[in-house]
């Protein structure tokens, strides 16, 4: 039995029905399957920001400026000064730069630090010119290697730059660069070679849902379909043993630059997927990049109704990094 009325709850504080098919807001005592929220920053540079005729990070993915550092930084405090942690994904390039002492300072505070790749590089890619643009323009990199190699070797090459820079010893976890619609799903290759590599769960799903042509304010219509791929964006295990745990929509990616949303519309997304959590024991998945946050929400509004929903709900919710759902996942199964 549920200690807490969930429905009822969560319509006297926001007014909101959600309609779910996800049906597990109860766990074997009894007690209310926590809702838990993971705020996910993935650190690398983005293409169209700060500016829109920015294209050039696309080939220096991890050269990070240092307002994306400082962001990253004040974000760690902000959360951690809430109660939470924060669960950066780096990128092994990023390790090159003269200084990362602000990354060692994260670290040293207990935040998570996951494995991006070293340049970025697209899992599923079938060709050098699918792998990551600074290969398309530089083949001769690969020095005759074969992309599933490269891939490998990337992941690998990471590793050993957290290890050097960082004295980090393992990775926690890894994110696929980019989301994929269908996640690891049919290439037991790639879930094997994580496995092998040492991780036990990956972020690689990002579920569909519609968006809007930039220029236009999402509708009802667009909420609604961020929301109901909530259900679709919940932790797995596939059959290989490899836990998915997808990155929840909307990221920020897609709603500033492939959207360019409003601010408040991006808020207004988050909330309502958190309150679907918060009625099923779900996860949200939070996804965004320092590198977009800071020109799309310089004041940290969205990381601040997160950590203040979580306050007032605290017996529904924690924050938590991807190990720990990843742990509640291995329990459960
Ligand atoms: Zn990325």
């Amino acid at each position: 039995m549920n200690r807490f009325p969930r429905r009822n709850f969560l319509q006297s504080i926001a007014g909101i029905t959600t309609a779910s098919c996800f049906n597990s807001s109860t766990i074997a005592s009894g007690l209310p399957r926590k809702a838990q929220i993971a705020i996910t920053l993935d650190l690398e540079m983005s293409r169209e920001f700060p500016t829109r005729d920015q294209l050039h990070w696309d080939y220096e993915k991890g050269n990070l400026d240092e307002p994306t550092k400082r962001y990253a930084l004040e974000a760690a405090r902000l959360v951690q000064n809430g109660g939470g942690m924060v669960h950066f994904f780096a990128l092994g390039q990023t390790m090159e730069q003269a200084d990362v002492s602000w990354l060692k300072s994260i670290l040293a505070d207990g935040h998570a630090v996951g494995n991006h790749t070293y340049d970025h590089v697209y899992l599923l890619a079938k060709s050098v010119d699918d792998l990551q643009f600074r290969f398309k323009r530089a083949p001769w990199l690969l020095e005759g290697r074969t992309v599933d190699q490269e891939i490998h070797r990337n992941i690998k090459l990471a590793e050993l730059a957290f290890k050097t820079r960082l004295n980090l010893a393992r990775p926690d976890g890894f994110r696929t660069p980019g989301g994929f619609q269908t996640g690891l799903h049919g290439r037991e290759d790639l879930q094997k070679m994580l496995l092998s590599m040492g991780y036990d769960y990956v972020s690689s799903l990002y579920p569909a849902h519609a968006n809007i042509p930039p220029g236009t304010r999402p509708n009802e219509t667009i909420f609604k379909s961020i929301l109901e791929s909530q259900s679709k964006a919940q932790p797995f295990k596939y059959p290989t043993g490899l836990i998915e745990i997808p990155m929840s929509p909307i990221s920020d990616i897609g709603a500033f630059r492939n959207g360019r949303w409003k601010l408040e519309d991006f808020m207004k997304s988050v909330r309502q997927s958190i309150e679907w959590a918060i009625e099923t024991g779900g996860v949200f998945d939070f996804l965004a990049h320092p590198s977009c946050l800071l020109v799309s929400d310089p004041e940290m509004k969205t990381l601040k109704m997160i950590l203040d929903m979580a306050k007032k709900h605290q017996e529904m919710v924690e924050i938590v990094t991807l190990g720990k759902i990843a742990n509640r996942i291995k329990q459960e199964s």
